[in-house]
């Protein structure tokens, strides 16, 4: 698993390589540098290999990417700054794969302090160069390093956020989509095991929507979903979710939210897009089930409790809310004595 997660992780898997190639690339130098009599800097290269095996080997085995990354930046820098103050230039030109680091791994900002703090005092260290030339090609070239890693990360981030975009987000009506909600779902699920904050599940069905399709085509169809969830949206607290299940179906997902106040909210709900939306002076209604988080209950239950709600409401006549409790299902279930 963790081999597939090297092509679909970008910085597990930078994580990863800077790992073995620190590896194979510095014990030699830490031996040769023991073997040499300069064995503070063997030490120092034999730290680094040190904490990035031990960040690599945390990310395999599930451990934190941002920490490791974090530790994985701390420890190049610093390594490199006293191996660069010990030993001169040859330890201070290892400062380009520190630079492509910290860039590839930490935030922009995280990355250009711990860059131009190690430039600094490098720039800053009276043995470190033979002359003035050697000091200001040093600066000049990681300086445009810098740059061009700071230019690559910031690219590769906003390609990262629109991917990241697309993949939770319905193209239509802008609203998150399927894979959004299930992540959601799970979070609601987990606080309500910890904190047990309530939470309200609404599944919105259009009334006979295939009619309008059928009448006056798909983009009119289309036209209406978005005037939804505009209405919808409007409808809705800070904090509430609102996603498109698919179709002419969609999600509310209501924290802070009990039986008793979701179903107020629904039929409020219910009632505005009632009297507000239309399409060619024909309204247009929803049908809503609903049902507040109980305990011991998994999204797959949660959902389809919601779901048999919208489905009796359908059957009851359709502009209409419903929402399910277990604990009536049940009665309703029992066998009478
Ligand atoms: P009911 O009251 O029982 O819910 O009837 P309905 O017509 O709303 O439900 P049905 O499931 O029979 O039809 C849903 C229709 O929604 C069928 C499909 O063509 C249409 N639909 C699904 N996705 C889209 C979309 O993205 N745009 C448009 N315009 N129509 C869509
Ligand atoms: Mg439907
Ligand atoms: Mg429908």
């Amino acid at each position: 698993m963790s081999w597939q997660r090297i092509r679909t992780d970008f910085r597990f898997a930078i994580i990863t390589l800077f790992s073995a190639v620190t590896v194979l690339g510095v014990t030699p130098f830490a031996v040769y540098r023991i073997a040499r009599g300069q064995v503070l800097a063997g030490v120092i290269d034999s730290a680094i290999v040190l904490f990035i095996t031990l960040a690599g080997v945390y990310v395999w085995r599930g451990g934190n990417i941002d920490r490791a990354s974090r530790v994985t930046v701390a420890a190049y820098t610093a390594g490199w700054l006293m191996v660069a103050n010990l030993v001169g230039l040859p330890g201070a030109l290892w400062i380009y794969a520190v630079l492509l680091a910290n860039f590839l791994l930490v935030e922009r900002r995280e990355a250009v302090l711990a860059s131009a703090l190690a430039i600094a005092v490098l720039m800053l260290s009276p043995d470190v160069f033979a002359d003035a030339n050697q000091r200001i090609t040093f600066l000049a070239t990681t300086l445009v390093v810098s740059l061009f890693a700071f230019i690559f990360a910031s690219r590769t981030e906003t390609q990262r956020m629109q991917l990241e975009n697309l993949a939770s987000h319905d193209p239509l009506t802008g609203i998150y989509n399927r894979r959004a909600m299930e992540r959601e779902l799970a979070i609601a699920i987990e606080a309500y095991r910890r904190q047990r904050t309530p939470y309200g599940l609404a599944i919105a069905d259009l009334d006979h929507f295939k009619r309008i399709n059928d009448s006056s085509g798909h983009e009119a169809g289309d036209r209406v979903l978005v005037d939804f969830v505009e209405l919808v949206a409007g409808s809705t607290r800070k904090g509430d979710r609102f996603f498109r299940l698919g179709g002419e179906e969609f999600v509310l997902l209501l924290p802070g939210t009990q039986a008793e106040s979701l179903q107020v909210f629904c039929e409020n709900l219910r009632e505005r897009i009632a009297t507000q939306l239309s399409y060619e002076n024909e309204r247009i209604t929803v049908s809503i089930g609903a049902a507040a988080l109980e305990t011991d209950e998994d999204a797959a239950s949660w959902l389809a409790r919601a779901d048999k709600a919208v489905y009796q409401a359908k059957h009851q006549g359709r502009n209409q809310v419903v929402v399910h409790s277990r604990r009536e299902a049940d009665a309703d279930a029992a066998p009478v004595m």
